[in-house]
């Protein structure tokens, strides 16, 4: 009995809900994760919220959820 169980490792798992913003800490949702790997790094393991990334990039905030809109209804997984 030499088997072993295969566990997922961690970085092969999804982001979890619950991440928090790297820059002011707050909760992130699936649109804050979504626009920063659309808008800075599809690979991206740490996020900002909309806020910050809107004051990192130089785009409103406004502006970021029309791209968020857009890019659903493209059908982009990253916004469900
Ligand atoms: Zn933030």
């Amino acid at each position: 009995m030499s088997e072993r169980w295969a566990r997922p490792k961690a970085e092969e798992m999804p982001p979890l809900k619950g991440e928090l913003c790297i820059k002011c800490g707050k909760k992130l949702m699936n649109i804050d994760v979504g626009l920063h790997k659309k808008m800075i790094n599809r690979g991206a393991r740490e996020y900002m919220c909309i806020d910050c990334l809107s004051e990192y990039i130089g785009v409103s905030t406004d502006e970021l959820r029309r791209k968020a809109e857009e890019f659903k209804k493209m059908g982009c997984m990253l916004f469900y």
